[in-house]
């Protein structure tokens, strides 16, 4: 199941009206505090600081931004459908990125200097690259959720080498110069003026390990491009325009950082009978003139298949009704919409004589139309032309 989640507005301190620059201001304050090249080592600082790149992330983005006002995280919440125990908890192919402890990777990385310059941050793990598709889905598909399988081009770990980079047999070295951190100290001056600065180990390129014998299958990268069907849940009540975004199942990331995220974008089909607002879908229904004046058992088409009405004696063309509901599901989970149901009465186009002389005998029945013979309704214009 999704962790339950901090607001990003929370998460970033500003208040939900807050401009871009306001949300610029108070990101790259927080970033700064909880940054893991200034907290080495430090749990509580590294969750922080990736909950407030996640904030930053959607509130940055003005469709994200848009989308997220309205629906929460559901709207675009990367661990959507891809939980602990959700179907891509397991990961695909045999790897799971899910694994990676960024902890770990932090702590060997970031732990050996304070400070220092910025160019750690390029030879340090890095995420993968965020892969992008598109899935169209019917508008039933789309109020009940369903299964949608992908093929993906992604970058993942190779397999002939783990991700190691390394040749089958071998084993990268622990570079000697920096003991594997990816960092060397620099001692400058001399005497009472010795200081010591932190740089990228020229060395490794900050890799902290030297592969002798890089692997064939991928060059000693680690990672290989490949192609794979994966299955992704829609979630139920999902609108046009909306996306899915799928932690790890991006792009493998580099030097052990983690995996990028897959962001699906959905199209829903419009149907051909019902509209749809947010969560109300909207009906109009045809009803004959008869079962408008005197009432009728309806049977009213909705995404659950028909559902009996009674239509009350005397109701009016285009009266609205209610059914309660009958509308889609929140993508939140919470509760369903309505239906709204128009009543269209349609008046008949042809009619044979019977049909004429019973809706005549009706006329005359609410003193529209005089009693006549059957071209009655032009001989009694008529009639009353030439009686002025
Ligand atoms: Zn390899
Ligand atoms: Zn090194």
């Amino acid at each position: 199941m999704p962790e339950q989640k901090r607001d990003y507005y929370e998460v970033l301190g500003v208040s939900k009206g807050a401009s871009d620059d306001e949300i610029k201001k108070a990101y790259r304050r927080l970033a700064k505090q909880y940054h893991p090249d200034l907290n080495p080592g430090d749990k509580t600082a590294e969750a922080k600081f990736k909950e407030v790149n996640e904030a930053y992330e959607v509130l940055s983005d003005k469709d994200k931004r848009a989308k997220y006002d309205q629906f929460g995280h559901a709207g675009v919440d990367p661990n959507f459908g891809a939980g602990g125990g959700g179907p891509f908890g397991g990961g695909f192919g045999g790897f799971d990125m899910g694994d990676i402890d960024l902890g770990d990777i932090f702590g060997s990385f970031f732990g050996g200097g304070f400070g220092g310059g910025s160019s750690r941050q390029r030879s340090g793990p890095m995420k993968g690259e965020t892969l992008r598709a598109s899935v169209t889905i019917s508008f039933e598909e789309a109020a009940f959720g369903c299964e949608k399988e992908l093929l993906l081009n992604r970058t993942e770990p190779c397999d002939e080498c783990h991700g190691t980079g390394c040749a089958p047999g071998t084993t990268a070295e622990v570079c000697p110069d920096c003991h594997g951190t990816g960092q060397v100290r620099i001692q400058r001056g001399g005497g009472a003026f010795t200081f010591s600065t932190t740089t990228t180990c020229p060395k490794c390129g900050g890799r902290g390990r030297l592969i002798h014998q890089p692997c064939q299958s991928c060059g000693g990268s680690g990672s290989v491009r490949k192609q794979r069907k994966i299955t992704v849940q829609i979630p139920a009540g999902i609108d046009n325009g909306q996306a899915v975004s799928l932690r790890g199942q991006g792009g493998a990331g580099k030097n052990g950082g983690p995996a990028g995220d897959l962001l699906i974008s959905v199209t829903v089909r419009p149907h051909p009978c019902f509209k749809r607002d947010g969560t109300s879908v909207y009906l109009e229904h045809p009803v004959t003139f008869l079962q408008a004046a005197l009432g009728a058992e309806l049977e009213i088409p909705t995404i659950d298949g028909k559902v009996k009405w009674t239509l009350p004696a005397g109701t009016q063309p285009g009266t609205t009704f209610r059914l309660r509901g009958k509308g889609i599901p929140s993508v939140n989970g919470r509760g369903r919409g309505d239906q709204y149901v128009t009543v269209k009465v349609q008046v008949p186009t042809s009619l044979t004589h019977e049909q004429k002389e019973a809706l005549r005998a009706y006329g005359e029945a609410m003193g529209e139309i005089q009693p006549g013979p059957v071209d009655s309704v032009k001989s009694f214009f008529d009639k009353k032309k030439k009686r002025k």
